[in-house]
């Protein structure tokens, strides 16, 4: 005991241990608690909204909303999966999965919503859309890459810090991604719910289940973002105590 609570002292003195090594160990530990509630939460949540019926199939409300956003060259298509659903601005395709296409409940028009609500936001150049288009290549590269040079970084952190220094700069691109994605997501969230009303799609008693599915999803992006942001954290404090 007694050695063990000297060899702890003397690291901490030749600052091997840092303050802030716990704060991150700390910090990752909480995101993987919080992670697992949320993702658990976008379930149930799903499940019991799928459980909801309404008169439209994911496909024919997606299909409306488009028109009522005054476009016309996007296509509705069904997708191989679950939960992969998305918009592709390369192709002008609404991709909804085969739980949303042809669906017709409350979660199904919650996602084919919000997937249009990404459409919108391309035919208007919404700005954090643009930004994070823009950032697709760069994060591309960077993910490519970054793992092997923060890797090298680390293994030759006592020679030099240049590697590590470059795996972080691509690191902090990836961050920026995951925090850009947030209000991208929120805005098409707020689009759907907005739409889903004002077409009467969705009632007085269905649209907050809608919003609340929506929300369950939108935690996901937050609890990414600062996993990603703990990461780099994590690396800024290995290349603040090398020696
Ligand atoms: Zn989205």
């Amino acid at each position: 005991m007694e050695d063990l609570g000297y060899s702890f002292g003397s690291a901490v003195r030749e600052g091997t241990f840092m303050w802030t090594d716990y704060i991150i160990y700390a910090l990752f530990g909480i995101i993987t608690i919080i992670s697992w509630i949320v993702q658990q939460a976008l379930q149930s949540k799903f499940k019991k909204y799928s459980q909801v019926e309404l008169p439209f199939s994911g496909k024919e409300l997606a299909e409306k909303m488009l028109r009522d956003n005054g476009i016309d060259d996007v296509q509705v298509v069904s997708t191989e999966g679950q939960l992969t659903d998305h918009y592709n601005p390369s192709n002008r395709t609404v991709n909804l999965s085969q739980g949303v296409f042809d669906k017709r409940t409350v979660a199904a028009a919650a996602v084919a919503a919000h997937e249009c609500g990404h459409a919108v936001q391309h035919s208007k150049s919404y700005a954090f859309l643009s930004l994070r288009s823009a950032l697709v290549p760069a994060v591309n590269i960077s993910s490519k890459w970054m793992p092997w040079i923060l890797l090298l970084g680390i293994v030759f952190v006592q020679y030099t810090a240049i590697p590590l220094g470059i795996g972080i700069a691509l690191f902090a691109i990836t961050t920026l991604f995951s925090f850009v994605t947030l209000p991208v997501e929120i805005d098409a969230s707020r689009r759907a719910v907005a739409w889903l009303e004002e077409a009467q799609i969705t009632t007085a008693e269905t649209t907050p289940m809608a919003k609340d599915a929506l929300r369950a999803a939108a935690y996901t992006y937050v609890i990414a973002a600062l996993s990603s942001l703990a990461t780099l954290l994590y690396y800024v404090a290995i290349f603040m105590k090398r020696r």
